[in-house]
């Protein structure tokens, strides 16, 4: 794995799951049918995806 993969994760706006490995929402989506899975930098601190990530920690 590479450091770099660990900064991005994929933040589902259908139901707020997120993820870390692309793999999971490959799964996420053939399970649930959702597709708006957007992929979030979580250097980024004023993207919303990823305050609503570190305000359910
Ligand atoms: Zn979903």
């Amino acid at each position: 794995m590479h450091p770099e993969d660990l900064k991005m994760i994929w933040i589902c706006e259908e139901c707020d799951s997120h993820f870390i490995f692309h793999a999971d929402v490959s799964d996420h989506k053939a399970q649930t049918g959702h597709t708006r899975v957007t992929k979030v930098d979580m250097i980024l601190t004023d993207s919303p995806f990823t305050s609503n990530y570190r305000s359910d920690r």
